[in-house]
């Protein structure tokens, strides 16, 4: 037996990695099992070049919980370690290869999957590390290390007959949740799931019916239970694969979720490594709950769900997998972010999403507009956050009118061009955020030939801005605003046929009706739309919407709106104008909030005082 120190060049690092990032501590297994994948990785590579290494065997990689001595135990039949190895790597390798790690990140909580700690992990757990090992090498003697968590290490014979490592883990008692096979069984499914090396964690039952009929016999076998997938599908060639084979992955990766809607296999090799299959989930409004569902590995070596900082932020919206051996893994986000191949990977990726869209787009473009609304969030969410996205998606978003017909913006401003043009030669789009509410409107301008689209996700606000930032002379308004209104008006065929003094007079009715403070403005519009209407000045409208983007109050600014009274509207030119005194009065009030409850306005007491009014007609 020999005895010796690690060398400990400052202070002793084992308290420091006893609290390391407590709530991360279930990495150690990771860590571990992945010391021996690539153990057992190197071992297939020697033999595959030639190496006498002698007969493989079986290169199952086991889990071992024992909780009567409190070991947990990660055996691998990988390449093993000689004396000399032990010494060097685990000794001074590892040990400085931790000890440097924990320097430059004791201060950091920022650490994406916390890579890098290795085999020094092991003390986050147990209070005694083994590792039995015996090296593949012709006539090697079996050694055993072991360390008690400080700077003094053993090493001794030991007559292991078989070729790999043991790392034998002494459960500390405040780490015995480790020692739970349920514990493990969950720790394997969230890091181990996809590992290359075949992984086993105890037996399994499987059931076998023998014989038929009457004589029908279930027989209960025992075998090994393996907990991974050695062969992941998006590490195979997409023409290998079937629809069949990527939903089941689909339902693998996320069980009981809806089947996905397309997906798109990922696979290039320079100037970065990364394989991956994303989906296009089918979303639901509330978006947001669907984050943070790709999945990052490194060599198939889950590593983390938060993928922010490697994929564009509107991309997280999709789930599955990607892995990428070429990912910085133990460095901070900052550093992440301004990483030159993490950009890559993030343009590389957002062109695939486009290139996939468009090729859907043109290729079925029927199937593609009834996926529309799954995919609508998404793309102008792409929009709205990725320059490059943009200009990739004008091709195939798609615009929809309150009566469901679909267009690209190319050809939407094509159609509307003639009818729908300001004074300053800009294409004017009208839409509706709320047709329930604004079905008047609505109605009133397709009267006027107008074509009015649907705009009411929250998204919306915030992609109609974009298009008027990217596209030539294009503009937005709203169907309840005072622009559309000036568009109305530009058609200049209509007389008024109130005189100049009636006009007056009705605009002073109205002014007394809506209260001080509110704007009136008589139009002689056409005699069949609305007599009175509420519009919203658009450049108001939308500085509230800004405020409220920005998460401020938005009781800062007042609810301004106009009020537009129809003066050839009939109820206007014959009959206000032809009474007088309290029941001329009492007919404007009546108009005024027709107009408000068209719009949604009309609240409370105010509402209760006009149903019973109206109920009062009909008696
Ligand atoms: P890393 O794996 O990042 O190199 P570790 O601290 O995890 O760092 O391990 C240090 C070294 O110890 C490894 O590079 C390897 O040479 C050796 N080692 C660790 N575990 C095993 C094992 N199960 N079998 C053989 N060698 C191992």
């Amino acid at each position: 037996m020999k005895k010796g120190n690690i060398a400990v060049q400052t202070e002793n690092i084992f308290p420091i990695i006893k609290q390391f990032l407590y709530s991360d501590q279930e990495i150690f297994l990771r860590e571990l099992i992945s010391n021996a994948v690539d153990a057992t990785t190197k071992l297939k590579t020697l033999a595959a070049k030639g190496e006498p290494t002698g007969e493989l065997g079986d290169l199952t990689i086991e889990i071992l919980v024992d909780k009567e001595n409190k070991t947990l135990t990660i055996r691998d039949r990988g390449i093993g370690m000689t004396e000399e190895e032990v010494e060097k790597y685990l000794n001074q390798v590892a040990f400085s290869s931790a000890a440097d790690f924990l320097e430059k990140y004791k201060d950091e909580a920022n650490i994406i999957g916390h890579f890098g700690l290795g085999f020094y992990s092991a003390f986050m757990v147990a209070d005694k590390v083994e590792a039995v090992t015996k090296s593949y090498k012709d006539g090697s003697q079996g050694v055993t290390w072991s360390c008690e968590g400080d700077p003094s290490y053993e090493l001794a014979d030991n007559d292991k007959a078989e070729r790999g490592t043991d790392i034998v883990l002494h459960v500390s008692e405040d780490s015995v949740e480790y020692l739970e096979d349920s514990r493990i069984q969950e720790l394997l499914d969230k890091y181990c799931k996809f590992l290359p090396v075949p992984i086993q964690f105890g037996m399994r039952k499987e059931y076998e019916t023998i014989g038929e009929g009457e004589d029908a016999e279930t027989k209960e076998t025992e075998v090994p239970n393996i907990i991974n997938d050695k062969d992941p599908i998006w590490k195979k060639s997409p023409s290998e694969l079937s629809d069949e084979d990527y939903k089941n992955f689909y339902q693998t990766l996320y069980p009981f979720s809806a089947p996905p809607m397309f997906w798109i296999h990922l696979n290039i090799d320079y100037p970065f490594n990364l394989t991956g299959i994303l989906y296009f989930p089918k979303l639901n409004n509330a978006f947001e709950v669907q984050k943070n569902k790709i999945q990052l590995y490194s060599n198939q070596v889950y590593v983390t769900d938060e993928v922010k900082e490697i994929v564009p932020e509107f991309l997280t919206l999709l789930h599955g997998v990607i892995d990428s051996p070429d990912i910085p893994l133990n460095v901070s986000r900052s550093y992440l972010q301004a990483d030159q191949n993490v950009k890559k990977i993030n343009s590389y990726i957002t062109k695939k999403v486009a290139d996939k869209l468009n090729e859907l787009f043109k290729k079925d473009r029927e199937a593609y507009e009834e996926k529309w609304n799954d995919l609508s969030v998404f793309v102008k969410y792409g929009m709205i956050s990725d320059e490059k996205f943009y200009d990739k998606a004008t091709k195939f978003v798609l615009l929809k009118n309150v009566d469901e017909e679909t267009a690209t913006v190319a050809e939407y401003r094509e159609k509307i061009e003639a009818t729908q043009k300001d004074k300053y030669e800009r294409t004017v789009i009208i839409y509706a955020n709320d047709p329930a509410s604004q079905d008047a409107a609505i109605s009133a301008a397709k009267k006027q030939g107008y074509d009015v689209l649907l705009l009411d996700h929250i998204i919306d606000n915030h992609f109609i801005q974009v298009l008027e930032q990217k596209e030539d002379k294009l503009t937005f308004v709203r169907i309840d605003s005072d622009t559309v209104d000036n568009l109305v008006q530009t058609d200049e065929t209509k007389e008024s046929v109130l005189s100049e003094e009636q006009t007056e007079s009705v605009k002073t009715i109205f002014g007394t009706v809506a209260g001080e403070g509110k704007t009136i403005e008589v139009k002689a519009l056409s005699p069949e739309d609305q007599p009175v209407q509420i519009v919203r000045p658009e450049f108001m409208r939308r500085m509230k919407e800004m405020q409220a983007m920005q998460g401020m109050d938005l009781g800062a600014l007042p609810d301004d709106f106009k009020v537009v009274v129809n003066g050839n509207h009939p109820l206007v030119a014959d009959k206000l104008v032809s009474t007088e005194g309290d029941d001329q009065q009492e007919v404007a009030d009546y108009l005024y909030k027709l107009a408000l409850l068209n719009q949604n306005m009309l609240k409370g007491g105010e509402l209760t005082a006009f149903v019973e009014k109206s109920l009062g007609f009909l008696k």
